[in-house]
């Protein structure tokens, strides 16, 4: 039986549909993720995206009777049997969480309370207390009033919203996200996902044809997350680990540790609470 590395983060695991096990160091263990979109489904373009074969569009319908004996099974395998001893490395045996961070945007689906739910009731029939469960989102479909019953429902079950937030200028959200958003929207659908949960800004920072972000394009991003600092629980910084699948993202490269450990002191300087990256 393979194990799992830290290098791969395929959303394929054996022969499920939407459920799959990775080990990262950022978690430093097992999270178990959920793939609502495995028609590979997103209504962003982010140049740095790793889902290969990525198209404009929404996810199919959803099994959700599947979805549940496979969310199931993996649980049953990891709380009571030997998953983690098979396949994870002895340094990240532990659990985390279970994330709802599929190959396009989850939200996108109209059965996401439905699969919240779904989480709700394993998380109980298992006992999870500790675990968390994660929202990666890009936050395009926050008014939604069903997506608000979900995101409710995510915060009574040690629920985190990672919120993706690449650029606060107009032209930098065209550029890195391949839509057309003003900052103000992307501000008023931040603030209205940490109103009904736990919700921490995510952001991917790399280098453009070997350039750094510009400096005005970090110190606006600084006083945008100034600005919103006491309704969010915290940042997390990131750089691109991978190769970007799409051909719009053959320019971008990694920055620095550096880079990313100056933006986060300029953050905490200004008491923004949790700064954390990772590469
Ligand atoms: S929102 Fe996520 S899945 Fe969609 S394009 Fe951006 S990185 Fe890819």
């Amino acid at each position: 039986m393979s194990q799992l590395t830290i290098q791969n983060h395929t959303r394929v695991f054996n022969d499920f549909c939407y459920i799959y096990p990775v080990v990262s160091r950022r978690s430093q263990g097992l999270s178990l993720g959920i793939n609502l979109n495995i028609n590979n489904a997103c209504n962003w373009r982010c140049v740095y995206c790793q889902v290969e074969g990525l198209v404009r569009g929404k996810p199919e319908p959803i099994d959700l009777v599947k979805l549940e004996h496979e969310l199931d099974y993996m649980l049953n395998w990891i709380v009571n049997g030997d998953f983690l001893e098979q396949r994870a490395p002895v340094e990240l045996r532990k659990f985390n969480d279970i994330s709802l961070s599929g190959n396009g945007e989850s939200t996108l689906s109209h059965q996401f309370t439905a699969v919240v739910e779904i989480i709700a009731k394993l998380r109980k029939k298992y006992q999870l207390s500790q675990q968390k469960t994660v929202l990666i989102t890009n936050g395009s479909e926050v008014e939604r009033e069903d997506i608000q019953i979900g995101l409710r429902l995510l915060s009574t079950l040690n629920g985190e919203i990672w919120f993706k937030v690449d650029s606060v200028i107009k032209s930098g959200i065209n550029r890195i996200n391949q839509v057309n958003l003003s900052i103000e929207s992307i501000k008023k659908r931040l603030l209205l996902a940490s109103n009904l949960c736990k919700t921490y800004i995510q952001t991917c920072m790399f280098k453009n044809s070997g350039q750094d972000p510009s400096l005005d394009e970090v110190a606006e991003y600084i006083n945008f997350v100034d600005d919103v600092k006491n309704s969010i629980t915290g940042v997390l910084l990131y750089s691109t680990a991978r190769n970007p699948a799409l051909p719009e993202g053959n320019n971008i490269s990694s920055v620095s540790e550096e880079f990313l450990a100056n933006i986060a002191t300029q953050l905490i300087n200004r008491n923004v609470p949790s700064v954390k990256y990772y590469q």
